[in-house]
């Protein structure tokens, strides 16, 4: 892990009413007393953002949102802005999440105006990559990774991809309660970091995050964690229950 400070962030997806999101926040706040060094995210739906963001002030939590449009403002109904995500409270935004681009038409183009768009904002990018089922069979996972990175990141400068956190989640241990052993997501996280090192230097291969996505929970965060490149986790199902969201949060004292 290297001098990577480790991040476990939660995505809520289309869970949770206001009142819902500030009892998990103030159950979570009292249960992560005690934690050092980890950067914990968490990802309300829109609606509970202003409110999360009330409930997290002064302490150690940070707010993302799950996604973002790329323009500043304008005609475009239902959608959210990076100003107005600011303005919510948030500091983080996932972008390019597997959800996203299967029901939503994410692609890899829309995925990296939507980057270059939280980062004039300075809003930090949870980028999401990861290759299908049917990918993985044909052994391609690592060319669709690096064209999911190419084309994600192909418009910002190196000096702004050190700013991004990634998150590899490979989309069929997404919500299926089937994880990548450890062995299987170190091999592609080494792969992702040796990326970013050909691609922007040195320097953006050791500071970016890389996070984990897919199934993780208490049981496999310890082991997961303990990889070499593996400097946090991006949690879905697991990050609904603050019980089981701090203890993913408290994985240095299960090591
Ligand atoms: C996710 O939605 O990013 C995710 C990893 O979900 P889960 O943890 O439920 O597999």
């Amino acid at each position: 892990m290297g001098d990577r400070r480790p991040v476990i962030a939660g995505n809520w997806k289309m869970y949770k009413t206001g009142k819902e999101a500030v009892e998990f926040i103030d159950d979570l706040n009292e249960l992560i007393a005690g934690v050092m060094d980890v950067e914990i995210v968490v990802a309300p739906p829109f609606t509970a953002l202003p409110l999360v963001a009330k409930r997290i002030k002064g302490g150690p939590v940070r707010l993302a949102a799950q996604d973002l449009h790329w323009e500043p403002e304008g005609a475009y109904t239902g959608e959210i802005s990076p100003k107005m995500l600011l303005d919510a409270g948030c500091s983080h935004v996932i972008v390019g999440h597997s959800e996203r681009r299967e029901y939503f038409g994410d692609t890899n183009a829309i995925v990296s105006r939507k980057i270059k768009a939280a980062l004039a904002e300075n809003l930090i990018p949870v980028f999401c990559i990861g290759e299908s089922l049917e990918e993985r069979e044909a052994e391609k996972t690592f060319s669709v990774l690096d064209k999911q990175m190419s084309e994600g990141l192909e418009t910002i400068d190196s000096n702004d991809v050190k700013k991004i956190i990634i998150a590899y989640e490979p989309v069929w241990a997404i919500g299926t309660g089937r994880t990548a052993s450890n062995e299987q997501a170190q091999e592609v996280h080494s792969f992702i970091r040796r990326y970013l090192t050909d691609r922007h230097g040195e320097e953006v291969g050791n500071i970016v995050r890389i996070l984990y996505g897919g199934s993780v929970k208490p049981e496999n965060i310890a082991g997961l964690m303990a990889a070499a490149d593996i400097d946090g986790a991006l949690v879905g199902g697991a990050s609904l229950t603050a019980s089981v969201f701090a203890r993913i949060v408290n994985f240095p004292y299960l090591l």
